[in-house]
C-alpha cells in the first residue's frame, strides 16, 4: 500500500509536514488516505486497486465527501483542490466538533501557525497579480452612489440564484476575535455544494443581504477571489483569523495579493466628534487621530495610502462623520 498520506501531504505543497500528516490521519484512515491520493480515479479501480467491492469504495467516498475532504463533479470524487480548500471544507463543519470536540480545529491552528501562514504569505509576495479583492460594505457609501456591478452587491446576490450561509473556518481555527461565525456566503454551485453536505443554512436573497449587513456591523471585511467572472463566494473577515489577512498583516504581502476596493475612506473634520470608533474598527490601522486647529477635541484622519476601501470605519460611525469617497479602480486620488 502507498502512503496516501504522504502524497497528499506532498499535493498540497506540503511535503514531509508531519503537522500536515497529523489533520489527515484525522480526517481519514489509511484506505481512504490512499482512495484520496488516487482520485480522480473511477471507483471500479479503486475497488480493484485496495481489494474492495465498490459498495465499499462507495460508501468511503461519500463519507469522505461530508467531513469535506473530496468533492463530487460531473465525472466523480476528486479530491481538494488545494490547502485552502481543505482548510476550509473540514473547519467549517461544526458537526465534527460533536465526535473530536477541539481536535482537528487544534491540529488545523498549529498547521497553521507554523507552516501555512509563512508559507502563504511568502507565496503571495513572490504573486503577479492578487489573489483577494475587497468590496466595499454597502452602508458605508452616500446614497445615490453609482457602484460598477463587480463592487456592487446588491448587483452580485441580484444575479445568485441560490443561497446559503456557513461557518467561518478560519475564525473557528484561530478563535483569536469574537466577530460571527455564520457569515462566510455561499452563492450558486458553492450554496449547493454547502447544503448538500449539510454544514450550509439556505437563504433568501435579502437574507443574505442581511448576512452582509451583519458582518459589516461586525467589523468584517467583504472579501472575494480575483480572476473570477462570477464570485460563489463572499467571504467576510477579521484581520486576526483570517488566512488571507492574517498572514499577510503579520509577514508583509497585503499590497501584492490585496486589491483594495475603488473607495477610499474621508472623515468630515466638523462632524466627527473623536469618539475613536473608527480607529478601533479599521483593519488595516489606517486611521489617527490628529489635533485640529480650532478644535478642543482630537479628531480622526484616514491615511488615504494605508485604506483599503471596506468601509469597516464609515459603518460604525454613529455620527456618520466618515464615508467612502470613490476613487476610481486605479485607486488614485485627491481624497
Ligand atoms: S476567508 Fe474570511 S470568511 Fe472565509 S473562512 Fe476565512 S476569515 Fe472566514
Ligand atoms: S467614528 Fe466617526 S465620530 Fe468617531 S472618531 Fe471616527 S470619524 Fe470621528
Ligand atoms: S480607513 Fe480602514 S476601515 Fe476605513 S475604509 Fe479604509 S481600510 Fe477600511
Amino acid at each position: 500500500m502507498s502512503d496516501g498520506y504522504e502524497i497528499l501531504a506532498e499535493k498540497y505543497g506540503y511535503p514531509g509536514s508531519e503537522r500536515l500528516k497529523k489533520i489527515l490521519k484525522r480526517l481519514m484512515d489509511e484506505e481512504e488516505a490512499e482512495i484520496v491520493a488516487s482520485l480522480p480515479s473511477p471507483v471500479a479501480d479503486l475497488a480493484r486497486k485496495l481489494d474492495k467491492t465498490e459498495d465499499d469504495v462507495n460508501k468511503r467516498l461519500g463519507g469522505l465527501f461530508g467531513k469535506g475532504v473530496v468533492f463530487m463533479t460531473s465525472k466523480g470524487y476528486r479530491p481538494a483542490r488545494d490547502i485552502l480548500q481543505l482548510h476550509d471544507a473540514t473547519a467549517s463543519d461544526v458537526r465534527l466538533d460533536y465526535i473530536w470536540g477541539r481536535e482537528l480545529l487544534d491540529l488545523w491552528e498549529h498547521f497553521c501557525e507554523a507552516e501555512l501562514y509563512p508559507g502563504w504569505a511568502k507565496g503571495i509576495q513572490a504573486l503577479e497579480a492578487p489573489v483577494w479583492r475587497i468590496i466595499p460594505a454597502r452602508k458605508a457609501v452616500s446614497a445615490g452612489t453609482k457602484l460598477v456591478p463587480s463592487e456592487d452587491l446588491e448587483v452580485m446576490l441580484g444575479k445568485a440564484t441560490r443561497f446559503a450561509v456557513v461557518r467561518c473556518s478560519c475564525r473557528r481555527i484561530a478563535g483569536r476575535c469574537d466577530s460571527p461565525l455564520e457569515v462566510c456566503l455561499q452563492l450558486n454551485r458553492a450554496a449547493e455544494y454547502a447544503m448538500a453536505r449539510g454544514t450550509g443554512k439556505e437563504l433568501t436573497r435579502e437574507e443574505a443581504l442581511e448576512v452582509l449587513d451583519v458582518a459589516a456591523e461586525a467589523g468584517l471585511i467583504h472579501s472575494v477571489y480575483t480572476g473570477v467572472e462570477v464570485s460563489n463566494v463572499i467571504c467576510n473577515c477579521c484581520n486576526d483569523c483570517c488566512v488571507f489577512y492574517y498572514p499577510l498583516l503579520k509577514y508583509g504581502g497585503l499590497d501584492k495579493g490585496v486589491v483594495k476596493s475603488s473607495f477610499r475612506a474621508k472623515v468630515d473634520v466638523a462632524s466627527c466628534t473623536g469618539c475613536q470608533t473608527c480607529v478601533d474598527r479599521c483593519p488595516f490601522e489606517a486611521i489617527d487621530m490628529i489635533k485640529v486647529s480650532g478644535e478642543k477635541k482630537l479628531k480622526a484622519q484616514v491615511n488615504t495610502d494605508g485604506c483599503y476601501g471596506c468601509g469597516v470605519c464609515a459603518v460604525g460611525c454613529e455620527a456618520e462623520a466618515i464615508k467612502l469617497v470613490e476613487v476610481g479602480p486605479s485607486g488614485q486620488s485627491s481624497v
